[in-house]
């Protein structure tokens, strides 16, 4: 049986940590696009533009790895309350501590993780 109660507050901490990224990254967009309205930056012809809609694209793609990441975490929160933390999710053996103390989230053994967690 896994020591829940520390793998929930690696859990909460790495929680605190995607939310406040995803508050900065929110707000980056935000005052980008609006520098961008101000700026009435023409994006296709104005080399200005496309660094703007790079760093963009750059941050939206971080959000949304960051928002798949805070899903994972809640997903194994949740697991945690269930009980059913530490087991993976396609056969129920119990997953090494190793493993979860580098990917508390992980819903899978190292067997079933085919690269996705
Ligand atoms: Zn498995």
């Amino acid at each position: 049986m896994v020591d829940s109660g520390r793998f929930r507050r690696l859990l909460e901490d790495e929680k605190q940590q995607k939310l406040e990224l995803l508050a900065a990254l929110s707000s980056d967009i935000t005052s980008v696009n609006r520098a961008r309205q101000d700026s009435n930056v023409d994006d296709e012809h104005d080399p200005e533009g496309s660094t703007i809609a790079f760093e963009l694209s750059q941050a939206s793609a971080l959000l949304e790895q960051s928002k798949r990441g805070l899903a994972q975490i809640d997903a194994a929160l949740e697991r945690i309350a269930a009980g059913s933390y530490g087991l993976c999710a396609v056969c129920g053996a119990v997953i090494p501590e190793g493993r979860l103390e580098a990917r508390p989230w992980t819903p899978v053994c190292v067997e079933h993780a085919s690269g996705r967690a």
